[in-house]
């Protein structure tokens, strides 16, 4: 699993995240819901290791990681963009997931034609990006993300570059592929909808901090401010 505790962050005077905590439960997904600015983001990215906090704790397990850098925390992550490189295939894209990892030749190949079936892009390994939708490519991320088998997913609002029918299609791609992996995750996204199809709890963010932390249907029957209340759709 993973805690997040009284993590702060400010940007100059700006104060992103003050008293953020989190508790997710190993195999759990989990959604980072709240309106633009509200520091979702900045929590994953420290999450991360892309940022240092002020303050705080980030435990993998029960390993305090916050001085971890990134290449050792064992997560993957997909952004927003695709971020693939151009001149790479998408088998060696993905198998840029593996880094400096010491895996021989064959167990490269082994391991990035089983992420790519994970995906269902194994038809696909000699194409290009340019050759690919956009929610192709992102499925080529997912499985860049997922070819070390790590033990964190960290996704930063994957969905949002792609139109509404990919976006479902793809959403509950991921979710299927996570809960198969039992994979701990942690989606960012401002989108309710989103949040609410993929996750089995949902963190609400409101200036930054957690403001209620619950499943689907809690959020929905008894939100506990009404931020929440606001967000979610419902009235208190
Ligand atoms: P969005 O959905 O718009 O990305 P978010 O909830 O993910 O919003 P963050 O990206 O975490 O929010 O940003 C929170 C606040 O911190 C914003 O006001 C943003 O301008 C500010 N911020 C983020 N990164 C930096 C930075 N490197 N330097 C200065 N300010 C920053």
């Amino acid at each position: 699993g993973l805690t997040v505790r009284t993590v702060s962050k400010s940007f100059g005077r700006t104060t992103v995240l003050h008293d953020f905590d989190l508790e997710i439960r190993p195999g759990e997904m989990i959604s980072l819901l709240g309106p633009s600015g509200c520091g979702k983001t900045t929590a994953l990215r420290i999450i991360a290791g892309l940022e240092s906090p002020d303050g705080g704790q980030v435990f993998l397990g029960d390993r305090d990681v916050v001085s971890v850098p990134t290449n050792r925390r064992d997560l993957g992550m997909v952004f927003q963009s695709y971020s693939l490189f151009p001149h790479l295939d998408v088998a060696a894209n993905t198998a840029f997931g593996l880094g400096m990892r010491r895996v021989d030749a064959a167990e490269r190949r082994t391991r990035t034609a089983e992420a790519l079936r994970l995906v269902g892009l194994e038809a696909h390994a000699e194409r290009y990006p340019h050759e690919l939708s956009g929610g192709q490519q992102q499925r080529v991320a997912l499985a860049r993300a997922l070819v070390t088998e790590p033990r964190l997913l960290l996704l930063d609002e994957p969905l949002s570059a792609l139109d509404a029918k990919v976006r479902v299609q793809l959403r509950d791609q991921i979710r299927q592929i996570q809960l198969r992996l039992g994979i701990t995750t942690v989606f960012v996204t401002h989108d309710q909808e989103e949040a609410l199809a993929v996750s089995d709890r949902i963190a609400v963010m409101n200036e930054g901090r957690v403001e209620q932390f619950d499943t689907p249907e809690r959020l929905y029957r008894t939100p506990a401010t009404s931020a929440v209340a606001a967000f979610i759709g419902t009235s208190l």
